[in-house]
């Protein structure tokens, strides 16, 4: 991205020669719109790659194709951020319980797509447990399990508390409670949405990156592997449903390219969880590179239902109304 991003660090894979989609430095509402836009449109690009082997980088796939959903369509990634976006919008800061019942809605309309721990979870509170209980007897039952299940939604907290950090990762953490209680899943919350904050006020990815290491203070292990991200070659990245694979895809694709298509275009290619990775580098990388840095052919693909049953449709302009509404005050 010309000057406004300097070479990004450890980039060893290959970048493409497209140039970077834009010169300036997007503003506040242009990187607010990106972020929600950018993670639907992450989702959509991963959804046909999902549980795919890796694209060779000759190959990369950068359109939008059907899979088992329509080109274009976003899973339940962006359904459960939408569901954590509508009840920020009824409460702020956030409230779990609240939280809670816009999942269990959600997982009331069967949807095609949902994470085994999440619909373990949502089912005991559907039945009347308290989210507490519910996710902890989760946690319990496989202590070691640290899905994506919540980092891939996390990102309208970070609109939300855009100018309240310390909110920003109580949330990021209370958000990921009421499904994902692993530590390591609350912590991987924290840094996506402490990452998207400076990106928000202008920080370049690597120093925004670092900012959010310094905010959060991961585990050493998540630590770890966040810096060493960049410096990882494409097939040294499982890009599997541990949250930890996520963040590490997420991060390298943010740092080894310098525009948002080639960062979500990287990332999703490398299969296995697609749409999950996307969705969180779609999040980061429109945050760096606003809404007029993402690709207007991904833009007018987008599509998709919200509430599901509901009839209303879903585009790339709503996705950017709802993300000036959660930035507002
Ligand atoms: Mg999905």
């Amino acid at each position: 991205m010309g000057e406004f991003f300097p070479n990004p660090i450890g980039a060893n894979l290959t970048m493409t020669t497209r140039p970077p989609a834009r010169q300036v430095a997007p503003d506040l509402h242009d990187r607010l719109r990106g972020v929600a836009v950018g993670a639907a449109i992450g989702d959509a690009l991963g959804m046909p790659l999902e549980f795919k082997p890796p694209v060779p980088p000759a190959r990369l796939v950068r359109a939008m194709t059907p899979g088992r959903l329509p080109a274009g369509a976003f899973t339940d990634d962006t359904e459960m951020a939408l569901a954590l976006a509508d009840s920020l919008l009824e409460a702020k800061p956030l409230d779990a319980d609240n939280l809670a019942r816009h999942f269990v809605r959600w997982y009331e309309t069967r949807p095609p797509d949902i994470g085994i721990h999440t619909a373990t979870v949502l089912r005991e509170i559907s039945l009347g447990c308290a989210w507490q209980t519910a996710s902890a007897a989760a946690h319990q039952a496989h202590p070691h399990s640290a899905g994506n299940g919540s980092v891939m939604r996390c990102w309208p907290v970070a609109l939300a508390h855009r100018n309240d950090l310390p909110a920003l990762l109580r949330d990021s953490r209370l958000q990921s409670d009421v499904t994902h209680a692993h530590h390591e899943c609350l912590s991987a919350c924290e840094f996506v949405n402490a990452a998207i904050f400076f990106l928000l006020a202008g920080h370049e990815p690597r120093q925004a990156v670092a900012a959010a290491l310094e905010a959060c203070a991961p585990p050493s292990t998540l630590r770890a592997v966040i810096e060493a991200a960049p410096r990882k070659a494409r097939n040294e990245l499982p890009n599997t449903g541990w949250v930890r694979h996520t963040v590490e895809s997420a991060v390298w694709g943010l740092l080894t390219t310098r525009s948002f298509e080639d960062a979500v275009a990287q990332v999703v290619n490398l299969g296995n969880d697609a749409d999950t990775a996307g969705a969180v580098v779609g999040a980061l990388a429109g945050a760096a590179y606003g809404l007029s840095g993402i690709p207007a052919p991904w833009r007018s693909a987008l599509r998709g239902e919200w509430p599901l049953g509901s009839g209303e449709q879903w585009d790339a302009a709503r996705f950017a109304a709802l993300a000036e509404r959660l930035g507002e005050g």
